[in-house]
């Protein structure tokens, strides 16, 4: 996978489908006082997840049933931690161009988590590469996720992968479960 990427292996991470890498994200970055930033009709898991370690849901209402981006940005204060962002979106199926997400991923804070679950991703034509962050280094703040549930349609699999820094990897792997994919996946 680091090979078709053009990563090394340090910057992947497995999980049990992209589901479980949401859940590291909560096990290192929630708490109580913890802000989370999505958008209204955003994915059904990142409120689950937020409720289940105490933090708070920040949901900004959508544009056109997609992602503000700019009131995403202006919703991030200094007690968030963790910004989610669909593209394109379950379950509204809308999409934000390439040159607004690049902008958008150059403005999220350095010191807070922005999550980009690319589980469509491969749906878009012209998607915008955001492994290129990775590749260089320049987003340690940066984490994408991807699976073999929905273009391949494995979702009975359990195979999703998270692609990030080092350092975010290595923190991922602290708060994972030693057995979490089975040998078939
Ligand atoms: C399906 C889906 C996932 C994860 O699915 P897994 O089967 O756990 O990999 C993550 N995010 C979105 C937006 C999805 O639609």
């Amino acid at each position: 996978m680091a090979e078709k990427l053009g990563v090394q292996p340090s910057n992947l991470i497995l999980g049990n489908g992209s589901n479980e890498i949401i859940e590291f994200v909560g096990h290192a970055y929630m708490a109580p006082g913890v802000d989370v930033v999505v958008s209204q009709y955003c994915f059904a898991v990142y409120p689950l997840v937020t409720k289940l370690f105490s933090a708070t849901l920040v949901s900004v209402p959508a544009k056109k049933l997609g992602h503000d981006l700019a009131a995403m940005l202006a919703a991030i204060t200094p007690r968030t931690r963790v910004v989610f962002v669909a593209n394109p979106n379950n379950p509204t199926g809308t999409a934000v161009s390439s040159a607004e997400l690049l902008r958008f991923v150059e403005q999220v804070p350095a010191n807070v988590l922005l999550v980009m679950d690319e589980a469509y991703l491969e749906f878009l034509d012209g998607a915008a590469d955001l492994v290129a962050q990775i590749r260089s280094g320049a987003k340690p703040n940066l984490l994408l996720m991807r699976t073999f549930s929905k273009i391949y349609g494995l979702a009975g699999l359990r195979v999703g992968y998270g692609i990030a820094h080092p350092d975010l990897i290595a923190a991922f792997e602290k708060v994972r479960q030693p057995f979490n994919i089975n040998s078939i996946a």
